[in-house]
């Protein structure tokens, strides 16, 4: 088949490597002709564990073509997915310029009927939108089929992800487009979840949604937990291993982030005001996590009663999440600001996200290894748990701090173990 991705973020860049590499010739669209010569190299231009290869080899086998021009890039395709950001506007809502904007582009330049799927998350009635933008600028003689094929990917596993999904949704309203979206997915092993294009829609949001409460869960068991004396940890252990459960996102941290969560619940909040349903259940799950941040931040605070005007403090881990640079909405530029606002000095390490980082964090020093990074500080605060600070040298990192004190943000160490080698150690929802 000859696809068209619009979009080369972790969404389109990571279907039109999947695609092409399964056999398909995929134009992948973007706006940036600096970006496009990049990619057109090879270079993926962020960072996702194995999918520089891909994007090379399919690259090279001439299947994967990158483009500017829309004309070039949608008018040979029988299924064009929109794979563009949609961030979230000021007033909590999904803003679709992106995605609105792309619908008139693809109008313009439609010369072959196709089947057009949106993969960006969109509230209940964009792809009506998108519709309708299309028939008014299309010529007259082409047709097309909307259809809602919604994103579950997650960054750092988003290749495994994207070739062995838990399932596939396929939103359409009639038989060809279901059944050219079940065809091009056929290689691809998961369930097929066949709907209307507005379940579809509902399902990305409803699923994120579910995946926030669980966290905020965990994070407001873990706050009870420090009250009571609990071990939040083997609390979830202990719920968790009831399958109707399940042991995933019920980690006590300190909260979510990243480009997903936040905005999608808050995008949710608002679908369900302008239909007239207020979703309290939601909101709480955003202010428990808001909570989650600002309970680690008072940890640190606190423990120096207040003042931590001049403190020098080691950040580990920057990026929302380990095995990605995405520093959108990551707690650690929360936990930075509000130290800083107090007076505290920052450095920083993360083993990836340096670069993007730097774009967003501007008093920082940045350390180039955990030990520099620690040299010297007043404590190490732990941000992400990537598994090199999970195989870091407890005695090292002791000796390397001005004093042993460890603010553990994601759980990652044994409060017995860091007790017993002299740490004053704090972590979440646990004594
Ligand atoms: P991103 O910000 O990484 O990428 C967006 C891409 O769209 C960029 O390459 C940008 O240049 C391009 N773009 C914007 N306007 C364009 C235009 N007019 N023409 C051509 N290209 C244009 O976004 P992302 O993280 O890939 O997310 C895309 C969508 O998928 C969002 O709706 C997001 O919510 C959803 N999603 C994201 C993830 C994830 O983990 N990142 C997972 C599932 C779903």
């Amino acid at each position: 088949l000859i696809i068209s991705v619009i979009g080369h973020g972790y969404v389109g860049l990571v279907s039109a490597s999947v695609f092409s590499d399964l056999g398909n010739t995929v134009w992948c669209v973007g706006r940036d002709p600096k970006k496009i010569a990049e990619l057109k190299k090879g270079n993926p231009l962020f960072y996702e564990p194995g999918l520089a290869e891909v994007v090379q080899r399919n690259v090279k086998a001439g299947r994967l073509k990158f483009t500017t021009d829309y004309k070039e890039g949608v008018k040979e395709s029988e299924i064009i997915f929109i794979c563009v950001g949609t961030p979230p506007a000021e007033d909590g809502k999904a803003d679709l310029t992106q995605v609105l904007k792309v619908a008139e582009e693809i109008g313009k330049n439609l010369e072959k009927d196709a089947v057009i799927v949106c993969k960006s998350t969109v509230p209940v009635g964009t792809n009506e939108k998108v519709a309708k933008i299309v028939n008014k600028f299309k010529k007259s003689n082409v047709s097309f089929e909307s259809a809602s094929c919604p994103e579950f990917l997650r960054e750092g596993t988003a290749l495994s992800d994207t070739l062995h999904p838990d399932r596939i949704v396929i939103g359409a309203e009639t038989e060809k487009a279901v059944d050219l979206l079940t065809e091009i997915h056929k290689p691809i092993q998961g369930e097929l979840v066949i709907t209307n294009i507005k379940t579809a829609e509902m399902i990305k949001y409803a699923a994120n949604s579910f995946l926030a409460t669980k966290i905020s869960f965990a994070n407001a068991i873990a706050e009870l937990s420090e009250k009571v004396g609990a071990d939040a940890e083997k609390i979830m252990e202990g719920i968790g291993l009831d399958r109707r459960i399940g042991r995933k996102f019920l980690y006590p941290g300190v909260g979510y982030g990243g480009s997903c969560f936040p905005k999608d619940v808050k995008a949710l909040i608002a679908i369900a005001g302008q239909y007239d349903y207020d979703f309290q259940l939601l909101k709480t799950v955003e202010d428990i996590n808001e909570k989650s941040a600002m309970n680690f931040i008072n940890k640190i605070i606190n423990h120096f009663k207040g003042d931590v005007e001049g403190k020098h403090f080691a950040i580990l881990g920057l990026a929302f999440k380990p095995n990605t640079d995405d520093m959108r909405f990551a707690p650690s530029i929360k936990i930075i600001e509000a130290l800083e606002k107090k007076g505290a000095v920052i450095t920083v390490f993360d083993p990836i996200a340096k670069e993007t980082a730097s774009k967003v964090l501007q008093n920082v020093e940045f350390a180039d290894d955990i030990y520099e990074c620690t040299a010297e500080k007043d404590a190490a605060i732990f941000v992400t748990e990537w598994n090199e600070f999970k195989q870091i040298d407890l005695a090292k990192l002791k000796k390397s701090l001005k004093s042993p004190i460890v603010f553990d943000g994601r759980n990652i160490y044994n409060p017995g173990v860091m007790q017993k080698m002299g740490f004053i150690y704090y972590s979440v929802g646990r004594k």
